[in-house]
């Protein structure tokens, strides 16, 4: 067992107590250090210089933790946020500045104008599958819109959570940035402080949690929560490059990404070949445990294991089933699974088909009508990302944008947070994206300007002049302002 699996609260313990650390950034921020443009662009140009100095204790923290390959930690956590660091530092003055409108007649003479305002205290709450991209991250678009922060790591990725605190103490006065660990208990303490702006990313259940205690404080949330994202397959698609871009997302982190595809919907008359070509795609990875991240838990395997122990009937598994050995239960081998049409109602829906896996588990159900896909996609509203891999514009069409299928077919209502087609998790790849899920995927968005955005108070300032007071407006009002209607409506 992971040692530190069972220490959480006693590492929190340690640290200073949620009211300290709270209290102490609220003073922070009152000095109004963190406001000029200077002190951000100071902040997080040390920041992405310290960064790049450290990467290999990057790879080493994200190794302990969960095994990464370091192509993986690489590309998913290091070149995220070296971009978002570079595109806030060169985009920073342009961001802040403010923003000029037009003055309506009935309001001259006067300037009208909007600013991004910092907001204060903020609190950002991380998972442990990215864990320090998911920490910094938003932190570079706390830091950019000038707020201070407690950074509030997973207490399953303990490696990673020593990393960030010493990157940022190196970077960082005390009362600027906090980072903390701890379990649930102590993060509910955490959240129970009227924070500026609360960030979470995690699961939707805890989300759920996490909105629950911001609301007793009316404090502002941002929440990116977990997916259950569809990978849809039609009969025009390039099965080739379909299939090994679908296992790719699918097994990258061993399945442990909000955004991954979580089930294949594949048209029926590719449904063997796909599966075929996505079999020949795992072979051709090898059996090298090493290609491929652990879960994070011993626990987290037990319940995939019991996933696949309760198939539905006429469910197989293709490929995998899983550890790789008994010796070390946290490496999994990708494993595919079957699912037929017959089991497919939503009422009999199993936990594979109703609860993101998040593990290295790919079921493929299969459809022949619109009709049919629909009722796969009902099964899980709502999802964080959604894939298409399709040559066939009017399909695609229907499917983003609701608009009738060709010979009347119904409309569409399919909401998602982001989607790609023809690749998987490419929406995650550009600081120019909002990134954010819907409904029970979560609400608010960030990357780039988006962040800085989701950290900022929009604040209006309207300047008017004291001369050409206009006596119109006051009372007694009598009939003269009538003459005055069509120019002040
Ligand atoms: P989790 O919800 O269990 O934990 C997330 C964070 O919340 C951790 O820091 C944890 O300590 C804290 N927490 C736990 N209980 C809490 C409570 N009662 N009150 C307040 N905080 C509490 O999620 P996880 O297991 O760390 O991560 C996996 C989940 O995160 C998956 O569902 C995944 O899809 C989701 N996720 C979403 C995104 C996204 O960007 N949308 C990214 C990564 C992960």
């Amino acid at each position: 067992m992971n040692g530190n699996f069972q220490s959480p609260s006693s590492k929190a313990e340690a640290q200073a107590s949620p009211e300290a650390v709270f209290a102490r950034l609220q003073r922070g921020f009152a000095s109004g250090r963190t406001r000029p443009l200077q002190w951000r662009a100071e902040k997080l140009r040390r920041l992405e210089e310290r960064l790049r100095a450290r990467e290999a204790e990057l790879h080493a923290a994200l190794a302990e933790d969960l095994a990464k390959p370091e192509f993986e930690s690489f590309l998913s956590e290091f070149a995220i946020l070296c971009e978002e660091l570079r595109d806030a530092r060169r985009e920073l003055p342009s961001w802040m500045a403010a923003r000029r409108v037009a003055t309506p007649l009935k309001l001259w003479p006067a300037r009208c104008e909007w600013t991004y305002e910092p907001k204060g205290a903020v609190c950002i709450i991380g998972p442990w599958n990215y864990p320090i991209q998911l920490a910094l991250a938003p932190l570079i678009a706390a830091i950019a819109a000038g707020n201070t922060a407690c950074v509030k790591m997973s207490e399953f990725a303990p490696a990673s959570a020593r990393f960030v605190r010493s990157l940022v103490e190196e970077v960082f006065a005390a009362d600027e940035v906090v980072v903390v660990e701890g379990d649930g208990p102590w993060t509910s303490r955490l959240l129970d402080r009227p924070w500026a702006h609360v960030f979470f990313t995690g699961s939707t259940a805890v989300g759920r949690i996490v909105a629950q205690v911001c609301a007793r404080h009316l404090t502002p949330t941002t929440l990116e929560l977990g997916g259950k994202s569809p990978c849809i397959v039609d009969a025009t698609a390039d099965l080739e490059v379909s299939a090994r871009r679908a296992v790719w997302g699918r097994f990258f982190n061993a399945g442990q990404t909000c955004v991954a595809p979580d089930y294949v919907a594949v048209h029926e008359s590719v449904a063997d070949e796909f599966t075929r070509r996505m079999q020949e795609e795992i072979r051709s990875r090898g059996d090298d445990p090493a290609n491929s991240a652990r879960l994070i838990h011993h626990r987290h395997g037990e319940r995939l294991q019991s996933l696949l122990q309760s198939l539905s009937p006429g469910a197989e598994v293709l490929t995998g089933g899983g550890p790789y050995s008994a010796s070390e239960p946290r490496r999994w081998q990708p494993t595919l699974v079957r699912w037929p049409r017959a089991a497919l109602k939503p009422s009999e829906s199993h936990p594979l088909l109703r609860d993101e896996i998040f593990g290295p588990i790919f079921p493929i159900l299969t459809w022949s009508t619109r009709e049919e896909l629909r009722a796969i996609l009902d099964l899980n509203p709502d999802p964080l990302a959604c894939y298409v891999f399709s040559r066939d514009r009017e399909f695609v069409r229907w499917l983003r944008e609701g608009a009738p299928g060709v010979g009347g077919q119904e409309t569409l209502s399919f909401g998602f947070g982001g989607g790609v087609l023809n690749d998987v998790m490419a929406q995650f790849g550009s600081p120019e994206l909002p990134f954010g899920g819907r409904g029970a995927s979560g609400m608010g968005d960030y990357h780039g300007e988006f962040g800085f955005m989701e950290f900022s108070q929009r604040r209006t300032w309207v300047e008017r002049r004291t001369w050409g007071d206009i006596a119109l407006r006051y009372p007694p009002y009598g009939e003269a302002w009538k003459r005055w209607k069509a120019w002040l409506s």
